[in-house]
């Protein structure tokens, strides 16, 4: 808790204060948090809440106009992501950590207003250019997979392949020092600034160019995650891996699987394939 004080100082007070609220509103909250219910919840809070959003700490604080009822779209927007959390553990993410993360991450933040009513729901959503926000499942696997090292899931310095929206970079920001990503679409990249900019997130380092040659300056990395699959994992992202090191990734074409690729010595890897998957393909280049 102390740690994502200081890594989310605006959204913080309402991520403080939601537990004890989320507690209050208890059961009901969660009663109401089916699929259908939460997609119109969601929407209901977008319309009200974004409005609510402010990118100033102070005026994050300052009690909104009277005819907003804030306590009860942030309690609504809290029981929806908390009905998603609930959905990811039940399909098998048990790192409690991680989970914690995703709660923490304001989703529909991440995606335009005209979907921020699909955000809570168990799947990728576009977000231009012919990409996609990961669907949030895949998110916390990937993530809670890179954090099962032999370091108790300390993460000092992480990578990711493909910063898209930020989504998948904001949820690391909570489980490690130091994030990294970089993105080879421009307006994805500059996306990606404005979405975390109101969030106010020290650690993360965005970065635009072709993540297949990695961030040699900044390696060597405790975990690299890659959001696009490639036939194989790039040969400089493998080199770029500290020793221990672990690195969750999509690889195939038309069909995909999640390997885990962990580097036990100076030239010594292991590859664990995990599941199967569907993500947007990795590219060379920038644009
Ligand atoms: N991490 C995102 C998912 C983004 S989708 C989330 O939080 O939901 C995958 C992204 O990978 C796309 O934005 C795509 O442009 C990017 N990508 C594909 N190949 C890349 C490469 N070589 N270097 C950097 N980014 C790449």
């Amino acid at each position: 808790m102390t740690t994502k004080d200081k890594r989310f100082p605006l959204t913080l007070s309402s991520v403080v204060e939601k537990s004890a609220k989320a507690e209050r509103a208890g059961p009901a909250s969660r009663k109401v948090a089916t699929p259908q219910t939460a997609t119109q919840n969601a929407a209901q809070n977008v319309v009200r809440g974004r409005t609510n959003e402010s990118p100033s700490p102070m005026t994050a604080r300052t009690p909104p106009p009277a005819p907003i009822a804030p306590r009860s779209t942030t309690l609504v927007s809290d029981a929806v992501r908390g009905a998603m959390v609930a959905r990811v553990a039940k399909q098998g993410v048990k790192d409690a950590k991680v989970l914690a993360a995703l709660d923490a991450v304001p989703r529909h933040l991440f995606v335009e207003p005209a979907l921020a009513s699909q955000a809570y729901i168990d799947a990728s959503l576009p977000i231009g250019h012919h990409q996609t926000i990961s669907q949030p499942y895949i998110v916390a696997r990937m993530i809670e997979v890179m954090r099962a090292n032999g370091n108790g899931g300390v993460l000092d310095k992480v990578l990711e392949i493909g910063t898209g929206c930020g989504y998948q970079a904001a949820v690391l920001s909570l489980v490690a020092k130091e994030v990294y990503s970089i993105e080879r679409i421009k307006p994805l990249h500059e996306l990606a600034k404005s979405n975390l900019r109101p969030l106010r997130i020290a650690n993360i380092r965005l970065q635009y160019g072709d993540g297949m040659l990695g961030l040699p300056q900044a390696a060597p990395f405790d975990g690299i995650i890659l959001a696009a699959a490639g036939l194989e994992v790039p040969q400089a992202l493998l080199e770029q891996l500290s020793i221990g090191g672990r690195l969750v990734a999509p690889v195939g074409g038309r069909h995909q699987v999640l390997q885990l690729i962990e580097r036990i010595g100076k030239f010594e890897w292991t590859n664990t394939t995990l599941e199967d998957c569907h993500f947007v393909p990795l590219r060379p280049g920038v644009v």
